[in-house]
């Protein structure tokens, strides 16, 4: 099988992977490499869902050991298999990169032969860039649960970001759904690595001749609607993982379903609404300064389909609005709906030398349509519906309702 081959397959078997998108790590070029990274992402290349587009996303190899039941690659599926050489995906990445196709490389592996043995490989692929091949540009590194200690340090002095798949948000869907993995080889990894990430800043501060551990911090992946789980022990689960290890990112990737396996819960198509969802939660708590307990869940546990979680904390905290967008500070401003981390940074640079009126207001990016009906500007409403939360929704029913304005075509006027 030629490489272009391999590629075709292993491309193809990294799909279902959503963590890939970069930040965090700072490397600037030197005249002997090629390709640098910007702290907040490869050249700033993110698409719209938030997914870095130019990384060379690949697998190492699509052979695996274990047969987790929601997953294209498990031994028991009779499909292409294939595995690259370290020089095959060594050359690829300078290939695509110095073709301008690419920012970074993004590399994971099925299990092959042994976490140990598969691991040895991405971090002789990562240590050939950066050493023989002055490589400068972003790389994510997939870890394998149940590796060793020494190449999980290896992984983290050559890659910008680590991540360790914690897959499945109980051990309960672990053990049915993916048997061969264990949450202990999982949770331990990822509190050795923000350990070490921790500890080598710490050590950096007094010298910088100690070589940086993960710039980028670690990162994971979690399936959503393969198993039973609700949303609220998955942000639970999120919650704690931010709290305990420091993480950057937990990805959420919407269940696709590939096998027909028993053990999982059916969907003909991956609940891509629930997907949104969660990723609105966790920038509330990862960026917004919400805690578990601002968040609303439906008895159910379920967080609303039909309003965003920002809406639904201000539905039930009614009693906070309308708050005066020039009074109110920068904590308050980014709780109102509508107004976002950049608006409220820019209300808050505007109110220094004059007050905001609404016009002002739109001119900073608030979402007046979300945003009017819980602030005044200088005292005044922009209109007069009721604050309470049924009024609220049905004006924004309404409002939905509305004709969109279209582009006319040359023809039609
Ligand atoms: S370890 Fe599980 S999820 Fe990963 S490639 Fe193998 S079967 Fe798939």
């Amino acid at each position: 099988m030629n490489t272009l081959e391999k590629l075709k397959i292993l491309s193809g078997a990294a799909k279902y992977d959503a963590s890939c998108a970069s930040s965090g790590s700072n490397r600037r070029n030197n005249p002997k490499g090629i390709g640098n990274t910007a702290v907040n992402g490869i050249c700033h290349s993110w698409s719209e869902d938030g997914r870095c587009i130019s990384l060379l996303k690949l697998l190492f190899t699509n052979f695996c050991i274990y047969d987790c039941a929601y997953c294209a690659n498990r031994r028991s599926n009779d499909i292409p298999r294939a595995a690259f050489t370290v020089d095959e995906v060594v050359d690829l990445t300078i290939d695509f990169f110095k073709r301008n196709y690419i920012e970074g490389l993004f590399l994971s592996s099925a299990v092959f032969g042994s976490p140990d043995i598969t691991l040895e490989k991405l971090v002789q692929i990562t240590k050939k860039l950066r050493t023989e091949r002055g490589f400068n540009g972003y790389i994510h590194l997939k870890v394998m649960p149940g590796a060793s200690d020494m190449l999980f340090n290896e992984a983290g002095r050559y890659a910008d970001r680590l991540s360790v798949n914690i897959e499945l948000p109980s051990e309960k869907s672990l053990i049915y759904i993916a048997p061969d993995k264990k949450k202990e080889n999982i949770l331990l990894p990822m509190e050795k690595i923000s350990k070490k990430i921790y500890e080598t800043n710490e050590e950096r501060k007094k010298t910088k001749k100690i070589p940086v551990y993960s710039p980028g911090g670690q990162s994971t992946q979690l399936i959503v609607g393969a198993s039973p789980e609700d949303d609220k022990q998955i942000m639970r689960l999120t919650n704690s993982l931010y709290n305990k290890f420091h993480l950057k990112r937990v990805y959420y990737s919407a269940h696709v379903s590939v096998n027909d396996d028993s053990r999982l819960i059916f969907s003909e198509k991956p609940d891509m609404m629930r997907e949104h969802r969660l990723y609105q939660a966790d920038w509330l708590l990862r960026v917004y300064g919400f805690k578990l307990d601002d968040l609303v869940f439906s008895p159910d546990g379920t967080l609303s389909r039909d309003y965003d979680p920002k809406m639904e904390w201000a539905f039930l905290n009614i009693h906070l609005f309308p708050m005066e967008i020039n009074k109110v500070e920068f904590e308050q401003l980014i709780r109102i709906p509508g107004i976002g981390f950049r608006t409220a940074t820019k209300i808050i640079n505007t109110r220094r030398f004059k007050s905001l009126d609404f016009e002002d207001l739109k001119k900073t990016g608030a979402v007046l349509k979300r945003a009017r009906y819980f602030i005044t500007c200088n005292g005044k409403r922009f209109d007069q519906i009721k604050i309470d939360p049924q009024s609220i929704k049905t004006n924004l029913l309404m409002y939905d309702k509305k004709p969109k304005s279209q582009q006319l075509s040359l023809f039609a006027m």
